[in-house]
């Protein structure tokens, strides 16, 4: 098998809800998204999708992923899909670094591998361990009864896990936090998420203030180092998302022992390929796991799904529906989402039916 076309589009993607915020002003409107076709030689076709949060969220950017998708899939055409590992090394030879250029890439020989072999994705990445996933929803940064709305409306819809934006000025944050807390019924799972944003002066304080409910700190300080210290004396559970970019850094975590869980974003570590094996190791080490990613819509969720679904559930976390956030289309199905679980789509690879039609012209068109 060859890879005989390579196809890419780019597809802007608004949110439902207007703006998407975290501390210290930074926002985004929507998804800018890069949209993978890759075709075989048997005429099997496989999608991948890559979209940052906008540029402030990862060492990532919309155009950087077009400019780089370009340079790279040159050297993909005529290669064999089913050989991961090896089209993995090939792009990390001919293009040094930059990892958010190849998850869609990759993705797309996952999704292109799994449909010739007529299996779902889950099953190539080790085999499906229950029906669905958790989901949770995040409070975005705000005003305390903007965030308390918010958190209304998801538990309204019967989510149960609430991520709440935190990581900006610590009165204020323990302000909105402790707000929202004592608004939500009892039971809910919180999570507040700093995204690197506290010193580790602003993070004690943090924690030293907010003892009185339960909740997972989520990535107080920028480095490993720092969090780790937030950790040593804190009384509930800590996960790492940000200072998650490499397995060095994964096992560095390990070693030190500075985080009880870990989010696995696949377009932070190059692609759905280097996910499974990040993932695969971190519950070998016992860490708990979430897999998701900065963004997207069907096609990439649809990958989280698989992801999610083929970690053993004692070991996940929670997983989270991006196609939801968006006003467009990408496909004519989705992966299945109630209130407060997500499954997949019933058929081979991801399983959805990406709709060409809906992506525009594409900007880049490669065949043999
Ligand atoms: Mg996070």
């Amino acid at each position: 098998m060859q890879i005989r076309s390579i196809k890419a589009y780019r597809v802007l993607q608004p949110f439902v809800s207007g703006t998407y915020a975290m501390s210290k002003g930074r926002e985004a409107a929507a998804f800018d998204s890069v949209i993978v076709a890759m075709t075989s030689d048997s005429g099997v076709t496989g999608w991948g999708e890559m979209a940052p949060l906008g540029s402030f969220y990862s060492a990532a950017f919309a155009a950087g992923v077009r400019a780089g998708v370009v340079e790279i899939t040159p050297h993909l055409i005529g290669e064999d899909p089913r050989a991961l590992t090896r089209i993995g090394r090939l792009m990390d030879t001919v293009f040094k670094g930059h990892p958010y250029i190849k998850p869609a890439l990759d993705m797309a020989c996952c999704d292109l591998v799994a449909r010739a072999a007529e299996v779902p994705m889950v099953t190539m990445l080790g085999g499906r361990t229950s029906e669905t996933a958790e989901l949770y929803e995040v409070v975005t940064h705000g005003t305390p009864e903007a965030m308390i709305a918010n958190a209304a409306k998801s538990i309204a819809g019967g989510c149960k896990r609430l991520q709440i934006k935190v990581g900006g000025d610590v009165p204020g944050d323990v302000e909105r936090v402790s707000a929202v807390a004592a608004s939500v019924p009892k039971g809910t799972v919180l999570f507040c998420d700093a995204n690197a944003g506290w010193t580790v002066y602003q993070a004690r304080q943090f924690v030293d203030a907010t003892r009185a409910f339960d909740y997972t700190l989520e990535q107080p300080c920028a480095t490993i180092d720092d969090c780790f210290s937030i950790r040593r004396t804190l009384d509930k559970p800590m996960v790492l998302d940000e200072s998650v970019t490499s397995l060095q850094e994964m096992l560095e975590i390990h070693q030190k022992g500075a985080a009880d869980g870990l989010t696995l974003k696949i377009s932070r570590l190059g692609g759905v390929s280097r996910t499974r094996q990040l993932r695969d190791l971190a519950v070998d080490l016992g860490f708990m796991v979430t897999v998701e990613d900065t963004g997207g819509a069907e096609i990439d969720t649809a990958a989280m799904a698989h992801l999610s679904l083929s970690t053993p559930p004692e070991n996940r976390l929670h997983a989270i529906a991006f196609h939801t956030w968006v006003t467009v289309r990408t496909a004519a199905n989705a992966p299945p989402v109630t209130a407060s679980h997500m499954g997949i789509p019933d058929g081979p690879g991801l399983g959805i039916d990406v709709r060409p039609d809906l992506l525009g012209m594409p900007f880049l068109d490669l065949s043999a």
